[in-house]
C-alpha cells in the first residue's frame, strides 16, 4: 500500500527542514516535485516506509 502525504504538515519542498529529504532518500522515484510540492507516484512506491521514519515534519504515513 502506498503511503500518504499530508500536504498541510508537509508544505513547500522548499519549507522542508530536511530539503526536501524525502525525494533523496526514496530510492524507486516514487516521490517527485512538482511546482514546490511533494507528488508521490504510487505505482512506484515499494513500501520500504523509509521517508516515513525519515519527513522531520511527520508529512507521511499510510491510512
Ligand atoms: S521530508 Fe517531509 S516535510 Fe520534507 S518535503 Fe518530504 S514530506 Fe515534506
Ligand atoms: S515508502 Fe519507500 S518507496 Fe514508498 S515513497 Fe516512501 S521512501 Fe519511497
Amino acid at each position: 500500500m502506498p503511503v500518504v502525504i499530508d500536504l498541510e504538515k508537509c508544505g513547500k519542498i522548499a519549507e522542508c527542514p530536511g530539503e526536501g529529504l524525502c525525494i533523496k532518500i526514496c530510492e524507486q522515484g516514487a516521490l517527485i516535485e512538482k511546482e514546490g510540492e511533494i507528488v508521490l507516484v504510487p505505482d512506484n512506491c515499494d513500501d520500504c516506509d523509509l521517508c516515513i521514519q525519515n519527513c522531520p515534519n511527520q508529512a507521511i504515513s499510510k491510512e
